[in-house]
């Protein structure tokens, strides 16, 4: 155990494993990642759907999504990714088809290729959907899946490689500040000195920052089912994510059957969640009207993970306006996987003093939820 470090990385997902390896890109590797759990990706980051989805909203975030997709694709860490290019098709009726055109011409205005579909069109390339109604599809050949777990093992082992310690089952309970500057973390096993910590926490951002006397950022962690089905007969590991916008589902192809997840977005606490089995009710309610192999699908896996969103569904990249030494990567709600190598780029950049790559970055700073609170009561983190 290390007693002082030039950057202390707090979390080992996506947040703060791509931090830690663009910093070690950039020769920074005086830099300790603490992780309370045993192994990486305990939470959100191994236990997401593992999509890279392009069309989206709003346009920062598409930006850092396509930047972050096209490193997956190509970039240093793209071996490792194993990005299978299976492609993805949006689906809608009514508003929702306005909407999604919208989003469709910004990404064809960045090079982008997005196709919009008819009824028969989409059927052709997912005959699941035979039938289903929809009035118009969006396919982006260029999206896909990748491998989660290969790919934030290799974010933490380029992190080691340019010097980083990664340390597991080492909590941190405070963030220790003097005079509004950060000088220490308190972990599980010990005090570790520094200026600069990196608040990579995920859901527990929030909980983690307050120990250091900052209520900046108002972090909000909702909870999401996915559902493994058992292997299917018919179902080609080349299918394109399905994601139909109106109904409020999607389902891609895996081991043989799908992964599936109603869209469920309900507040959570901060804590690992249960899965609701009313959640599993709601997919077939949405599923059953436009999917007809739904009555076949028969569920071998559940889980629920949380996503964590600010208020304007930004994520949160920068130095706290209130505390000196504390940097946020965090609120990385839906994209944080896609977009985690431009958001790793942004943050080490940033950490380093200079602006970042991207015309976007500023949307993210800290600074923009308004003049920060009034010092809280500062508690620690109970074990
Ligand atoms: C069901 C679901 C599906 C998703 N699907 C996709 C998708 O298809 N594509 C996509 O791009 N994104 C997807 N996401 C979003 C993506 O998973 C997240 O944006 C991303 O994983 C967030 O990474 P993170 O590092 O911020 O958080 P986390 O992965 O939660 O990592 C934070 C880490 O900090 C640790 N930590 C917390 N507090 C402390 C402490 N006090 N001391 C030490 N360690 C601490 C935690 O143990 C945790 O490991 C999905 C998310 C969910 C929940």
């Amino acid at each position: 155990m290390r007693d002082r470090a030039e950057v202390v990385v707090i979390g080992a997902g996506f947040a703060g494993a791509a931090t830690a390896y663009h910093l070690a890109r950039r020769g920074v590797g005086d830099v300790v990642v603490l992780e309370r759990e045993p192994v990486p990706g305990a939470h959100a980051s191994g236990r997401n759907a593992a999509l890279v989805r392009r069309v989206t909203d709003p346009e920062p975030v598409r930006r850092i999504s396509a930047a972050g997709a096209a490193a997956l694709e190509s970039g240093e860490l793209a071996p490792a990714a194993r990005f299978r290019r299976i492609g993805s098709l949006l689906l809608a009726s009514g508003e929702r088809v306005r909407e999604l055109e919208c989003e469709a011409q910004a990404c064809r205005a960045d090079g982008i290729d997005v196709r919009r579909l008819g009824p028969r069109e989409i059927s052709g390339l997912v005959p699941l959907l035979s039938g289903a109604g929809h009035e118009a599809g969006f396919h982006c050949p260029s999206d896909g899946v990748v491998d989660i777990h290969s790919l934030l093992l290799a974010y933490l082992a380029g992190a080691r490689s340019g010097g980083a310690h990664v340390l597991f089952s080492t909590p941190v309970k405070a963030i220790e500040t003097r005079d509004g500057q950060v000088v220490a973390v308190v972990t599980g096993r010990g005090r570790i000195r520094t200026d600069r910590v990196v608040n990579a926490a995920g859901a527990w951002a929030g909980e983690l920052a307050g120990t250091a006397g900052s209520t900046s950022v108002p972090l909000v962690p909702y909870r999401r089912h996915l559902f493994l089905t058992a292997p299917l007969a018919g179902i080609s590991p080349d299918l394109p994510f399905v994601w139909d916008e109106s109904n409020s589902f999607y389902f891609r192809p895996e081991s043989g059957g799908l992964l599936l997840s109603p869209c469920d977005e309900e507040e959570h606490p901060a804590s690992p969640p249960a899965v609701d089995p009313r959640f599993q009710e709601l997919l077939a309610e949405r599923l059953l009207p436009v999917l007809p192999i739904a009555r076949e699908l028969r569920v071998a896996r559940a889980w629920a993970c949380l996503r964590t969103f600010a208020p304007d569904r930004m994520p949160v990249i920068g130095p706290d306006p209130r505390v000196r030494g504390l940097f946020w990567v965090a609120g990385l709600g839906g994209h944080g996987m896609t977009a985690s190598d431009a958001i790793g780029a942004l943050a080490a950049a940033r950490l380093m003093g200079e602006p970042g790559p991207g015309e976007t970055a500023e949307f993210f700073l800290p600074e923009r939820f308004g003049a920060p609170s009034p010092p809280t009561q500062i508690q620690e983190i109970a074990s």
